[in-house]
Parts: C-alpha cells; structure tokens; sequence
C-alpha cells in the first residue's frame, strides 16, 4: 500500500503541494485529477523520488522511502511513467524494451543489444500490443505508441516479463508493485485512450497499484475505483467517481456545473 502523509513541496516561494495525504492499495485503480498547476505531476515526483519533499512522508509497503533515490524506489516496486513520454528515439520499439528488461536484470545495457532478452521483451510487446510495430524506430512512431511504450517500459522495470532467474529465490513473497502514470492517455484519440485506459484498468486488476493523472474525464469516469480531486495544491476532494461528480466545489472550480458523469 501507498501512504502518502501531509506531503508539502514548494519551488521557492511556490507552494506545488500544500498538505496532501491519501492511500493508495494494492489492486486498485486511482485517478489524481486537477487543474493545470495543482501538484500532480510534483506528487508524483514526490513518491517516485524524483523530488524531495518539503514535508511529509511518502510510506511504500510499510516502510519510508522518501530517502531514497529513484532506481531505489524503482527495485522496491515503485515505477512512473512522464507526462512526456521518455523513450529511446534512436532504438526500435522492441530494443528499448530489451534495453528495459537488461537493466532491470543488472546486466551490461550494450552487449549485442539485438541478442539479449528477445523473447522478454516480445512478452511485454504483446502486453502493450505494439507487435506490429516491434522493429519501428521510436522517432517516428505516433505518440499513442510512444505512451504505450514507455508503460511497456515501467512494467519492465517492475520485473513484469522477467526471467524467472532474476527472481532471488522462487518461493520469495512477490514484490509488491505500484505504477503512476502521468497522463498516460495525454494526446490520444478517443478509441486509443479507451484502449490503453482498458490495460491500465487490467494491471490494477492483476493487483498492482495504480495512481494516475488525466484531464480526459472519459479515461477517468468507467475507469477509475477512486478519485483525488487537487486543486491549488490541496486535495480538495476525494471518494468514488460518482461523488467526485456530485462534489459542489469540485464541479465549480474543475469539473464544471455541466458535467455529467454518465457521458463525461
Ligand atoms: P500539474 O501536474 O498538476 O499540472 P505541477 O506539479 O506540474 O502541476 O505544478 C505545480 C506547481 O508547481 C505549478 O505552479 C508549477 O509551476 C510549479 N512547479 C512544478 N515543477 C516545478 C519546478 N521544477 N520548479 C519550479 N516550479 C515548479
Ligand atoms: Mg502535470
């Protein structure tokens, strides 16, 4: 379980993140919604270790992690994904999830790249769906590729596709794992955000945690188990999509006094 407490950052004289606390559990889909400017992507970097906190404690699984250093993060199971999409533009789809799978495992990245961890790396392609893509460079790929790339590559980061070898010990209790997505369907069509909403919907439902930002209510409303509302750094609100809907403060300065939960 995610326990973020009383997380405070500020930039200077910014306040991005204002006293936020909520739970995250394993198997559950949350959506982290907001303005522009509220403090997702901050909270974010707050848990995945990017920044440090002003304030507060981020728990994972029990035990404090705000000491440590992404790639920590990271072997404890904590994965993010960008609101950019941070991929290897000069590989191939399939050579950066092989690139992905290698470094997961520890083992030297540019060793005849083309060699290693092919069948890997062809599990996690077909989990993202982009098999007819796999030898496509990433430059030119369409975005919606991208994003469903750079999931491909934090699931690989969490050992997803992993040989069983790098596993320490066959009967070790799974590393528990917990994905955030920063606008993970940003830039979508509507049928691919469906898509990819739906693969996200089912890694939660194979237990991972799942906290993600969106500002398309469709990928948040059918989607999501539970929302956090944040609004100028606070969480303002929080509770099922169907109270999120009805919530005054949350219509009134989010979501707007029009919206309809059944066709967001
Ligand atoms: P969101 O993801 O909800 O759009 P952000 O977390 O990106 O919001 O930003 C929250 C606030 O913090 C904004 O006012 C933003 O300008 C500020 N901010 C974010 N990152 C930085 C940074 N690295 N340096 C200075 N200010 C930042
Ligand atoms: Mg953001």
């Amino acid at each position: 379980m995610l326990q973020v407490r009383h997380l405070v950052k500020y930039f200077g004289g910014v306040k991005a993140v204002d006293g936020v606390s909520f739970e995250v559990h394993a198997g559950e889909c949350v959506a982290l919604i907001g303005p522009n400017g509220a403090g997702k992507s901050t909270c974010f970097a707050c848990i995945a270790g990017q920044h440090r906190p002003t304030g507060g404690e981020v728990l994972w699984a029990g035990r404090h992690i705000d000491a440590l250093a992404p790639a920590q993060r990271l072997a404890r199971g904590v994965a993010r994904t960008f609101q950019v999409a941070q991929t290897f533009e000069a590989l191939t789809v399939l050579q950066n999830l092989q690139l992905a799978v290698t470094a997961r495992l520890g083992l030297p990245a540019w060793n005849e790249l083309d060699r290693v961890m092919v069948g890997a790396a062809g599990q996690l392609l077909a989990r993202i769906d982009l098999q007819s893509l796999a030898h496509a460079d990433v430059l030119g790929l369409p975005y919606g590729a991208k994003k469903r790339l750079e999931l491909g590559i934090a699931l690989a980061g969490l050992g997803e596709a992993a040989p069983a070898a790098s596993h320490a010990q066959a009967n070790d209790a799974p590393t528990p794992r917990l994905l955030l997505l920063d606008e993970p369907a940003a830039g979508l069509a509507e049928p691919e955000r469906v898509a990819l909403m739906q693969l996200v919907r089912s890694l939660a439902a194979e237990g991972l945690a799942v906290l993600y930002t969106e500002h398309n209510m469709d990928a948040v409303f059918g989607v999501a188990d539970r929302v956090l509302v944040l609004i100028e750094g606070r969480l303002a609100a929080q509770g099922t999509p169907l109270d999120i809907a009805r919530h005054s403060e949350v219509r009134s300065r989010y979501l707007g006094h029009a919206f309809d939960a059944d066709r967001p």
